[in-house]
């Protein structure tokens, strides 16, 4: 069962507010989702997830499958049973993964054979297994499962993936043997407005519960990211819930709430905690640098998570430093409380009519502490900084 009720719109009625229910519990929308890919958020555990305001959150369907495996999580009731997680929980169809982690990946119009990026061992992957791999998981919200190609790519190719895409679409409807769980359709179409908007209309013809934007976020400038979603939004029925994937970074949220999304999910948060990047309302804050050894402040002194409350970022910048779990967590449970509190402000200033000037203020305080956004050549040398630091880890 999925209700999705809207309850305010501000712009015009492009940015919501909406309470998605399910049987674990009534989401606020828009809603940020933790990544728990292989059945945790990690390092946090469920209470402290719900403490942080989170009542759903992402499992990922092709590393539990292949980790512990969907039919040992049934076995032992489920995923919300399995992982002791009472909030809802939203699984990925895989297709993501299978062709970006998958090695070897073999497309056909039958499903789509791979290497597991684990063991090298051989799988299959059809829309029907698909759909069987998450009924057994048991997700409140599972989705569809679609094509990414690797762009850029040839029009024709991105036209075939999303062909294949709408052909999946009726499968997956075809093969649903439980009735319980919403599913949702993924648009795809790449970076060409008309493809994006065939494949919405495609997939809304079906009918779906809800509906995705994928293939986004993918390493993509970001004005083409928001013209994207300038062309899919208008195609998906006011009255649904839709889900832009793997997004994004807190000025993503901004934009995407701007242009209609409800929902998103992004490892942002957990894994830039992991390697020191601190979230704030002035930018962020890389605890690993020299500055912070002796500074008393809080990551944010506008922040009220329960770390910034208690501990200084010397004491983060010295846990960082020799590397004790403690830093990772308390940066995570920061970086997690910074995301969901933004969905807050965002819901609240829809509800109050004052969403455009919320997103003004937003952009306008992060320039001026120099945060452009992450195409600038700052942040892009942050980017590079923290793929060296995670090759270092591996
Ligand atoms: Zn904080």
């Amino acid at each position: 069962m999925l209700e999705f009720t809207l309850q305010q719109t501000d712009m015009g009625g492009v940015a919501r507010v909406g309470a998605l229910k399910t049987a674990h519990g009534t989401i606020e929308t828009p809603a940020f989702m933790p990544v728990g890919s292989l059945g945790t958020v990690k390092g946090i555990g469920p209470e402290d997830l719900m403490g942080l305001g989170y009542r759903l959150i992402l499992n990922n369907a092709y590393h539990l499958y292949l980790r512990p495996g969907h039919r040992v999580i049934e076995e032992l009731g489920g995923l919300h049973s399995f992982t002791g997680w009472p909030g809802a929980i939203l699984t990925d169809s895989g297709g993501f993964q299978v062709f970006s982690l998958a090695k070897l990946c073999r497309v056909t119009d039958e499903g789509v054979t791979f290497q597991s990026h684990v063991d090298g061992s051989s799988h299959h992957i059809t829309p029907e297994r698909a759909i069987e791999i998450q009924e057994a998981l048991g997700a409140d919200i599972i989705m569809a499962f679609d094509e990414c190609v690797a762009l850029p790519s040839s029009r024709e190719r991105v036209h075939e993936a999303l062909r294949r895409t709408g052909a999946w679409a009726r499968r997956c409807q075809a093969a649903r043997r439980r009735s319980d769980q919403a599913l949702f359709g993924i648009v795809q179409g790449g970076h060409d407005p008309a493809l994006r908007v065939e494949s919405a209309q495609d997939l809304v013809s079906l009918g779906f519960d809800g509906y995705a934007v994928g293939g986004l976020s993918v390493g993509e400038e970001k004005s083409v990211m928001y013209s994207m979603l300038d062309a899919t939004v208008p195609a998906l029925p006011a009255g649904r819930p839709r889900y832009l994937m793997g997004v994004g970074l807190p000025e993503d949220l901004v934009e995407g709430v701007a242009r209609g999304i409800d929902l998103f999910d992004c490892v942002v948060p957990t894994r830039h905690g992991r390697t020191g990047w601190l979230f704030t309302a002035g930018g962020r804050v890389l605890i690993k640098q020299a500055r912070y050894a002796k500074d008393e402040c809080p990551i944010d002194p506008a922040c009220c998570c329960p770390v910034c409350r208690k501990h200084s970022r010397a004491y983060l910048h010295h846990l960082f430093g020799v590397k004790e779990m403690l830093g990772v967590r308390l940066n995570t449970v920061h970086n997690l409380y910074y995301f969901a509190d933004l969905m807050r402000q965002i819901r609240s200033a829809i509800a109050a009519g004052s969403f455009a000037a919320f997103r003004r203020e937003f952009h306008a305080k992060r320039e001026a502490a120099g945060v452009v956004g992450a195409g600038d050549a700052a942040d892009r040398g942050g980017i590079e900084e923290l793929a060296a630091m995670q090759e270092g880890r591996r």
